[in-house]
């Protein structure tokens, strides 16, 4: 986690993924800025550019020279809405860090109903899209399946955990690391560290400018992801807990058919020859159970203090003759 100095803390960040969206821009800063000024903090806006191959970078650039608020971080490619969002996250310095999608379809308008709540004693309020603008067949309905699997995998019950709008302690946010279509479970996420999660309706428009950047082959990768998520639940502090068990499985079967065939030797006076083979198989089955200690062991120490390389590459951008964010 980058340390922030406490000169540079501010009261809140806005995080905002970008991928051709040139269209919404500049009206989406407006309606942003608008909301911002009405409320009483010390803020900044961060604008992530996934590559984007149209006209939204020099837009955003704009936007930058003429607003000491606004931070732009450009990626060299497409690297994906999570690897964006978390790219907003790592460069985020307020206390408190609102997340929402670049293309209109969130309205900044509930971003002070989001900040109450929070004050309430939350980490996480997500958004909830109750009257939603999408379509119903290839959207919303492939969405409230996801939702309910997702929900009942993860045990964080929210109506619609999909919703980018969401506002986050930054201790939380800044502990999570996204990657693949992560940023769907968030939630999940901060409950893992420890998160105390509520939900708000929000408001949701339909998208009035540009195309959506998905299509059903999300739910697909959305599913993968969500095995992937189930491990990480049950395993992710404690490895040596998953390989561990099988280990111990493997050493107390292969202990218990030891002893059969060493009481059946005694016993009855059979030949250790005999039944070399078999045994010899028992014993790799206790020294297979010993290696899954041992990989169990290997993971936690990667686990616990690997370093995980950066999902995303960005561009320097230089600023005021600064780069305002290192390139990773
Ligand atoms: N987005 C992004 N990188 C991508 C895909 C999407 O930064 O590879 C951004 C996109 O510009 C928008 C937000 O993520 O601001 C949500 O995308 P979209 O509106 O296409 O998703 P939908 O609302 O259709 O689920
Ligand atoms: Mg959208």
């Amino acid at each position: 986690m980058r340390k922030i100095r406490e000169q540079d803390r501010l009261d809140l960040s806005i995080v905002v993924p970008l991928y051709n969206e040139e269209e919404n821009v500049n009206l989406l800063h407006t309606r942003i800025q608008t909301v911002l000024e009405t409320i009483d903090k010390t803020y900044e806006i961060i604008y992530v550019d996934d590559g984007s191959r149209d006209q939204t970078y020099p837009l955003l650039k704009q936007i930058h020279q003429q607003n000491k608020h606004v931070k732009v971080v450009k990626f060299r490619g497409n690297f994906g809405q999570s690897a964006a969002m978390s790219a907003g996250f790592d460069a985020a310095r307020g206390d408190v860090v609102i997340a929402m999608d670049g293309d209109l379809q969130n309205d900044p308008i509930d971003m002070p109903r989001l900040l109450d709540k929070l004050e309430e004693g939350y980490d996480l309020v997500s958004g909830w899209r109750k009257n939603r603008k999408d379509k119903l067949i290839i959207r919303k309905v492939p969405s409230k399946i996801a939702n309910k699997i997702i929900c009942s995998v993860t045990r964080v019950k929210l109506h619609d955990t999909g919703c980018s709008l969401k506002a986050f302690r930054s201790e939380i946010i800044k502990r999570i690391n996204l990657y693949g279509e992560l940023h769907r479970f968030i939630p999940a996420l901060a409950k893992i560290e420890g998160a105390r999660i509520s939900e708000m309706v929000v408001t949701h428009h339909p998208r009035k400018f540009g195309k959506s950047k998905y299509n059903i082959t999300r739910t697909f990768r959305v599913i993968v992801d969500l095995m992937a998520m189930n491990l990480f639940m049950k395993y992710l502090r404690n490895p040596l807990r998953f390989f561990g068990k099988i280990g111990v499985m493997f050493i107390v079967f292969g202990i218990i058919s030891s002893l059969w065939i060493l009481y059946r030797v005694y016993l009855f006076n059979k030949p250790l020859t005999d039944i070399n083979i078999l045994l010899t198989s028992v014993f790799l089955f206790i020294a297979t159970g010993f290696q899954f200690i041992v990989w169990g062991l290997l993971a936690d120490l990667i686990v616990k203090t690997g370093k995980r390389k950066s999902i995303y590459l960005t561009e320097k951008i230089p600023i005021n003759g600064k780069s305002f964010m290192k390139s990773k």
